[in-house]
């Protein structure tokens, strides 16, 4: 027998969108930019950067203009932002973001608390904004949040995930990631879920996104390894939280994901002490220590 795993990956950074937002403590936009500069000397190929949203939504990424305009592009790097809506989409042009993020959720009630729009009411919304984007010049990266289970609605049906895929791919998204926003999903659902839609989204790039809420992030990274997912969003130093699920910790750490895939001899063409010198100066940031496994080791070392 043989495990089933690729010869590299690819990590897409998501703690300077994902991480700050769920942040307190007010983070200022040089220390933004200069967050970012460190990220991509890491040799990471995918930065999530900012959002567009309206400012008073997620006062925390308000400066997004200024994070976007002042941060030094490496070559070869993709700098994305989150999109909700036309004009977001007109705000993030104007900053010539690479990739537009098209989030929405697969629970209803999710939907409805974060922009307050039923699931189809979203799906219009981006369809409307996507005939604006010109797809040989920018990336559309849609994202499914609540994929697997949902605080309020529990286990949503993988059918109900299928067709958010298949409009979203419609709209023009290249990629898919499946987010266990709230860290509910373990890792024999996420198998069972990425089996499903591999089977049935073909031609499409699909990506797993975790928290760590009851430690199943990396377990959840290595099941949907064995449905052929290599692309993982991972947060700096485990950077953010989950609005819904009080003091439950984050996203899962870049820096845990480039570990573990290292060592089991997966590439990922990121420095690992690069990495962990982005982790030191996002603890300094954020004021608290990080919750990636990596640094506390290094505590104790
Ligand atoms: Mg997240």
């Amino acid at each position: 027998m043989h495990l089933k795993l690729p010869k590299s990956v690819t990590i897409a950074e998501v703690g300077p969108r994902d991480g700050l937002q769920n942040e307190g403590i007010e983070i200022s936009t040089a220390q933004k930019v200069n967050l970012v500069n460190c990220l991509s000397q890491t040799g990471l190929t995918r930065i999530e950067v900012t959002s567009f949203t309206h400012p008073s939504w997620i006062p925390q990424l308000k400066d997004a203009e200024q994070v976007m305009n002042q941060i030094q592009r490496k070559e070869g790097v993709v700098y994305s932002a989150l999109v909700p809506n036309k004009k977001g989409y007109e705000r993030a042009m104007a900053c010539q973001v690479d990739e537009v993020v098209f989030l929405l959720s697969a629970s209803e009630t999710h939907n409805l608390r974060n922009v307050n729009r039923t699931v189809s009411e979203s799906l219009s919304e981006l369809k409307e904004t996507s005939l604006n984007i010109p797809k040989d010049m920018v990336r559309i990266r849609g994202v499914i949040a609540m994929a697997f289970e949902c605080p309020f609605e529990g286990k949503i049906s993988v059918d109900r995930v299928i067709d958010i895929g298949k409009e979203l791919k419609r709209i023009g998204a290249y990629e898919i990631a499946l987010a266990d926003t709230a860290g509910l999903a373990d890792p024999a659902r996420v198998f069972e879920v990425f089996s499903m839609v591999t089977h049935e989204l073909s031609g499409i790039c699909l990506a797993g996104h975790f928290h760590n809420t009851y430690g199943f992030g990396m377990a959840n990274v290595f099941a949907s390894l064995q449905c052929g997912v290599s692309v993982f969003d991972g947060s700096i130093g485990g950077l953010g939280g989950c609005p819904y699920i009080p003091e439950a910790s984050g996203n899962i750490a870049t820096e845990d994901i480039v570990y573990m895939m290292e060592t089991m001899g997966i590439e990922t063409g990121i420095e690992l002490n690069s990495l962990l010198e982005c982790g030191k100066l996002t603890e300094g940031l954020v004021q608290k220590p990080l919750t990636s496994y990596l640094s506390k080791q290094k505590r104790i070392k």
